[in-house]
């Protein structure tokens, strides 16, 4: 007998994800087709290098410690290990940036907070970014919210600023170095959110989960924008900073700044995740913790390098060939225009019946993400190669 109770009616609101198991069809379509095709593939946003030696070192110690009576530990503080809550706090204070590790929340991952910080917003109306991250727009969706999009195109720079906005409260989300085209807000593009957010009395949702990829004069954190610390959370992982998907570790910021009447927004986080989160595993922070490290992060660096060359190899043939694009600099996305007015699963399926290579079509991330194409630079050197000399000779 089926169930005779309510859902969550918002769900149906969702378009359906099909986005990479489309990709998966497509691709194991032509793979059955063509057995002996060697298919490239820039299309997950996934990293490949191994974690760092010194971030292994940590883990095995601490795996060491969880088996010793002495030393094991059982659920870790809701909110993170005081030793990780300081590391973040001084990654940050090397950045210019004081934070006390009151306002930090640890947590599994930027997915988790980017998706739960809806539990705690009342129904206020609510901008993104169009193309981004589709978390943002779903999870304002499964509650019920409305939501209105920041048009993104090549005349901004896929960098939608407030001109134009009434000047009343939203909350915004704010994505840089963005997934997927790549763009980076300056500091003046930035003040100008934050300054409006602060007019309008806003909040600011900057997720900030590629801030490492940056290597130009870009801000990394928003708090490095005077004003910020009244209108900001910042969500940031270690997922691409320091090849973290697979191990689990992001971090949120909420300053004591941050209130709406006299409640610190960090009461209500706090409140919800000592709710409904259990903390992060012992031998994950103190992985964490050793990411952060000097030896951590120049090891974390050097895997980053390694990412940000497959871009510029990448970037130097769509050039040559005179495409236009965003990213890859400052981010290890690449964001193009699809040739020949292709739509972006047009341009899919070119791709992958001339070139067997795979990347992400556009339209997946947005409406205004049609026509246009994502490639990463998270392959390996061998396969960015081989994916510039077929873009080379196919373009
Ligand atoms: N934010 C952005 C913009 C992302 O692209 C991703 C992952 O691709 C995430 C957050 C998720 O990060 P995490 O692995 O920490 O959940």
């Amino acid at each position: 007998m089926s169930l005779n109770i309510q859902v969550n009616e918002n769900y149906s609101a969702l378009k359906k994800n099909y986005l990479f198991s489309e990709i998966a069809k497509r691709v194991g379509a032509y793979s059955a087709a063509h057995p002996d095709a060697k298919i490239v593939r820039l299309g997950i946003g996934d990293v490949t290098l191994p974690l760092a030696p010194v971030v292994v070192e940590a883990m095995k110690k601490a795996a060491d410690e969880m088996g010793k009576a002495e030393t094991f530990r059982g659920y870790a503080p809701d909110f993170g290990y005081d030793f990780l809550l300081k590391a973040i706090a001084d990654y940050y204070k090397k950045a210019g940036v004081e934070l006390s590790v009151e306002e930090l929340f640890v947590s599994d991952g930027a997915k988790s907070d980017v998706g739960n910080i809806v539990d705690i917003l009342g129904d206020n109306e609510v901008l993104i970014p169009d193309p981004v991250y589709p978390v943002y727009l779903d999870s304002n969706l499964m509650s019920g919210r409305k939501v209105t999009f920041l048009k993104g195109s090549h005349q901004n720079g896929f960098l939608p600023g407030p001109e134009g906005l009434e000047v009343k409260p939203y909350i915004v989300y704010l994505c840089s170095p963005n997934n997927p085209t790549g763009a980076v807000y300056n500091r003046d593009q930035l003040k100008a959110w934050v300054d409006f957010a602060n007019q309008s009395g806003s909040l600011i949702i900057f997720d900030s989960a590629y801030e490492a990829f940056i290597s130009g004069d870009y801000p990394h954190s928003i708090y490095e924008i005077e004003g910020a610390k009244s209108c900001a959370v910042e969500i940031c992982s270690f997922s691409k900073t320091a090849g973290f998907t697979g191990t689990r570790c992001a971090w949120s910021v909420f300053p004591k700044e941050l209130t709406v009447g006299d409640t610190p927004l960090s009461s209500l986080w706090g409140r919800r995740q000592a709710t409904k989160f259990n903390g992060v595993p012992y031998v994950v922070q103190r992985a964490a913790e050793a990411a952060l490290s000097e030896e951590g992060q120049k090891q974390c660096r050097e895997n980053i390098a390694y990412y940000m060359e497959n871009a510029r190899i990448l970037a130097e043939v769509l050039r040559k060939k005179g495409i236009t694009f965003t990213g890859g600099t400052d981010s290890p996305y690449l964001w193009l225009e699809c040739p020949n007015n292709m739509k972006s699963w047009e341009f899919f399926d070119f791709l992958l019946e001339k070139a067997q290579l795979v990347g992400t079509p556009g339209a997946g991330f947005g409406e205004a993400g049609e026509g246009y194409f994502r490639l990463t630079s998270f392959g390996s050197r061998e396969s960015t190669l081989e994916a510039a000399r077929r873009l080379d000779l196919y373009l």
